[in-house]
């Protein structure tokens, strides 16, 4: 039933989205003594297309959100990844190694941590509340109006600062205006197969003409798999296993009756917001940019936006400062990411140049080591930008 709304007591800050970026920013606000609302349209624990993998800086981010937060992860018996491998069309591989290890674990069992984290830190969650529209006043957004998944009745919730973490398709990105969609247009399909052949403790990242296949474990003998495929191959309907299958590094290794998770399909990916701060709101995580998941980043960047969300919105709460700075912080800390993570996910869709960066890269291990690191977030995404780097992957 679509009535008239309900207004409700305002908050300091109302996140719409309990991924990564949305319970990390909850959590943090929450903890600085802010009054927080944290709505997900979504029931916990609910599920997400990904390749569970969190690069390995995202182990320091999950320190500084609490022993307890970095406790519970380890204790859920995620796999431990220690690098990365990379497979060319003709099979031909690389293996880059990290200088620590990296998690891996399912996305019911991570973001249910990380939601839990919000609300132990004093943050109110409430599941099964889409956000529909934003409310201004006075030219700021000041709230948000909800409805409730089950009985469909609307609300709508003022707040000092609206922050948007609802991911990929994210509405409030879209009603601050100006989200930017681009090529490549690529969509996934992602599985968890139990039993899969010779997977050990790196993540592989296979690519192929055309699309790409992730693959990784998660622990308990489950793999996660992922199809990566241009849109109008996707169209072409093939099924998911005889995709697999055209891959030569993955044929064979696994066993369509061994799925034990549904397949998830998500995409087109490539997006991104011009306006991530604005009077009164902010966006984090995928709703502000996501460009193509090879490089794995995408829970580093929720996570690690999310602190800079979290800062630059206890300082506006304190002081009333403008939310620009953290548009600002933003490109301080992830320009390199943007540029690396944007070059790699051209790069991919072409598949002679692959094939050559994979022999160079098996006669320049130092330089596989490097890239890994740079993706992984272990080193700044600058080291892998250089000029002798660059040339040495493709000279
Ligand atoms: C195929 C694939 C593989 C990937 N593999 C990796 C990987 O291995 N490692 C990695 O780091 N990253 C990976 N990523 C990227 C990663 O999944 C995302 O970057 C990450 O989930 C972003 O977190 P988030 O919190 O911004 O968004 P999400 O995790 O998408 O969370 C958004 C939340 O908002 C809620 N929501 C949406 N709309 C509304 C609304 N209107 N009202 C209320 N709630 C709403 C949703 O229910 C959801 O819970 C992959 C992505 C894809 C597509």
């Amino acid at each position: 039933m679509r009535g008239t709304a309900r207004v409700s007591a305002r908050w300091d800050v109302i996140v719409v989205g309990a991924g990564p970026a949305g319970s990390a920013t909850a959590r943090l606000l929450a903890k600085a003594g802010a009054r927080v609302l944290l709505l997900d349209r979504a029931r916990f624990p609910r599920e997400k297309p990904c390749s569970e993998y969190l690069s390995p800086e995202s182990t320091r981010v999950l320190e500084r959100l609490g022993a307890e937060v970095l406790d519970a992860v380890a204790a859920a018996a995620p796999a431990r990844l220690t690098g990365m491998k990379v497979v060319a069309p003709s099979g031909t591989g690389v293996v880059g190694r990290f200088d620590t290890f990296s998690f891996a674990l399912p996305r019911t069992t991570f973001d249910s941590i990380l939601r839990d984290a919000a609300e132990a830190a004093g943050a109110e969650v409430r599941e099964g509340v889409k956000v529909e529209e934003l409310v201004y006043d006075g030219g700021a957004v000041g709230g948000v109006v909800a409805r409730a998944t089950g009985n469909g009745k609307r609300e709508t919730i003022r707040a000092r600062v609206v922050v948007g973490a609802d991911g990929l398709r994210s509405v409030v990105a879209r009603r601050l205006g100006k989200v930017i969609r681009t090529a490549p247009y690529r969509v996934a399909f992602t599985a968890h197969v139990a039993d899969a052949c010779a997977v050990d403790d790196l993540g592989e990242m296979h690519v192929g003409r055309p699309g790409y296949v992730g693959l990784g474990p998660i622990g308990a003998g489950v793999t996660t798999v992922a199809l990566v495929l241009p849109l109008a191959e996707a169209r072409r309907g093939e099924r998911f296993f005889d995709e697999l299958n055209r891959f030569p590094g993955v044929a064979g290794r696994f066993d369509p009756r061994r799925i034990v998770r549904r397949v998830l399909a998500t995409g087109p990916f490539a997006r991104w917001s011009r306006r991530p701060a604005a009077n009164g709101a902010l966006l984090v995580g995928d709703a502000a940019d996501f460009f193509d998941p090879f490089t794995g980043q995408g829970i580093y960047s929720a996570l690690r936006g999310a602190e800079l969300a979290a800062a630059a919105i206890v300082d506006t709460l304190a002081t009333g400062a403008s939310l620009q700075r953290y548009a600002r912080a933003r490109r301080r800390e992830f320009a390199g990411k943007w540029l690396l993570e944007r070059l790699i996910g051209v790069a991919v869709g072409w598949p002679a140049l692959i094939e050559r960066v994979v022999g160079r890269l098996i006669r320049r291990p130092e330089l596989a080591d490097l890239l890994v690191r740079a993706t992984g977030n272990c080193i700044p995404a600058r080291a892998a930008l250089a000029p002798g780097v660059l040339a040495g992957l493709v000279l």
